[in-house]
């Protein structure tokens, strides 16, 4: 049974880059049959809030990334934590450590002074016939790795394949922190541990922890899960993905106006793919995914890429569910959009033109608060023959049925009676309706805003015709 796990620190907003981890983990988890399980690395107590761990869990769920254990939280574990450190120092695998801050901060110091690389040097690692110093007095330890000296760790990455680092490199890490919280290294080999994981799938900044988690695992002689390490997005300039780039929180893109669908797909298409398949079901990319086709070198973000393919959703989506999440942005704009159109109908009517919900908003916004031309951008749209022509097209419009096909014919008659081509109305109605001349073609949006509300808004606007 494969089981896989995400581990956010709950110290940010979750950002694109962890919402394509969380991404790979589940989906080879769903593909497997395996589980899915959420871990909230919840130790660095100052930079954790409650508002990120929301954050986090809403983006997952916003995504449908759903999860079959968790979530569990590291501070609800300290004790497991102590007891396997415990253990540790039992077995020789770990040793109390009374260095002070200074006196680490000295040593650091002293070997960067050398030209050398700054590491821990094991004063208070026992070995056979070493003398170590008596504790100091009212000082609260911590708990070190002792780390073999000797030899080299090497593992498999599905992503990156072999890695393959010296032990001779790697220093005796903290456990445990004088306070009793693990240190990040330590909390995920017991949780990846007690938890199951089979596979670590995670970002490529981890990588070089890997052989330090490894060797303690090894020490505790629990099983080796499979690692995969994903690597780092850039935006378009090559630079690592930050805010400078946009958007970069997933619930920023829920309040842009972006499907969730959308903005999944697009992320399983960063550092991954699968032919040149652009746009594909969540289903579908459960089906073709094998985290070790996932590239090695780093994704670039494609903002334009993104909002193409959020429009193709919006496209195909139904107009009923858009009506629903339409609702707030229209609220933004101070619309509450009952007794106007039918919102399902107009979503209908504007969807094959918007590449975000915002955008449809904004393309609804004129059926239910009218803006007045300026009588300038008018005048420049009418001829000697408009205005009569508009004035009996307003008499016709307050008897004719009222359906797309007879206001179609209306127009188009009124247009023959007077000598004009159907834009030669069409763009000065729509100015007069709208305060816009974009709108959808004008029977269906004429058919949608409604008699009264077309011949309420036509004398509104009546007065800013020439001659009138
Ligand atoms: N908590 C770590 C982070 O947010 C992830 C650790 C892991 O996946 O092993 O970067």
């Amino acid at each position: 049974m494969i089981r896989s796990r995400f581990a956010p620190s709950p110290t940010g907003y979750l950002h694109i880059g962890g919402a394509r981890t969380a991404l790979f983990s589940w989906a080879y988890a769903r593909k497997h049959g395996g589980q899915f399980i959420l871990r909230i690395e919840d130790t660095d107590q100052e930079r954790s809030t409650l508002e990120s761990e929301q954050a986090i869990l809403e983006g997952l769920k916003w995504l449908g990334l759903d999860w079959d254990e968790g979530p569990y939280y590291q501070m609800q574990r300290l004790e497991r934590y102590r007891e396997i450190a415990q253990r540790l120092i039992e077995t020789g695998w770990a040793y109390y450590c009374y260095a002070s801050r200074e006196e680490l901060e000295a040593m650091r110091e002293a070997q960067r002074a050398r030209g050398e690389k700054p590491r821990y040097d094991g004063r208070w690692r026992p070995e056979p016939g070493k003398q170590l110093p008596a504790p100091p007095p009212g000082v609260t330890p911590v708990i070190r790795f002792r780390n073999p000296t000797e030899g080299e760790i090497t593992f498999h990455d599905l992503i990156k394949g072999h890695v393959t680092v010296a032990n001779a490199e790697l220093d005796d890490l903290v456990l445990m922190r004088a306070d009793g919280i693990p240190t990040y290294n330590f909390g995920v080999v017991v949780d990846d541990w007690d938890m199951g994981i089979t596979h670590v799938i995670r970002g490529d900044d981890h990588v070089n922890n890997t052989p330090r988690q490894i060797n303690i695992l090894k020490a505790l002689g629990a099983p080796i899960p499979v690692y995969a390490h994903v690597p780092m997005i850039l935006g378009h300039d090559g630079e690592r993905l930050s805010k400078r780039h946009g958007a970069v929180s997933v619930l920023q893109y829920r309040e842009d106006g972006y499907l969730p669908e959308a903005l999944l797909n697009y992320l399983a298409r960063l550092g991954w793919g699968h032919g040149d398949a652009e746009k594909f079901s969540v289903q579908e990319f459960i089906q073709w995914f094998d985290v070790a086709d996932v590239s090695h070198a780093a994704a670039r973000f494609d903002a334009a890429k993104l909002t193409w393919l959020n429009q193709q959703y919006i496209k195909e989506a139904d107009a009923a569910r858009l009506a629903e999440l339409v609702r707030p942005f229209l609220a933004r704009q101070g619309i509450v959009p009952d007794g106007g159109p039918d919102l399902t109908a107009l979503m209908g009517l504007l969807k094959d033109r918007a590449a975000t919900i915002e955008e449809l908003a904004d393309a609804a916004h004129i059926f239910f608060r009218q803006s007045l031309p300026t009588a300038e951008a008018l005048r420049e749209k009418l001829d000697a023959a408009t205005v009569p022509a508009l004035t009996a097209l307003r008499t016709t419009l307050a008897t004719v049925a009222w359906s797309p096909e007879s206001l179609n014919q209306a127009l188009k008659d009124c247009a023959k009676a007077h000598g004009l081509k159907l834009g030669q109305i069409g763009i000065p109605l729509r100015l007069l309706l709208f305060g816009t001349a974009q709108t959808p073609s004008l029977d269906v949006t004429l058919a949608l805003l409604g008699r009264e509300e077309t011949l309420r808004r036509l004398a509104q606007a009546w007065p800013l015709l020439p001659g009138t």
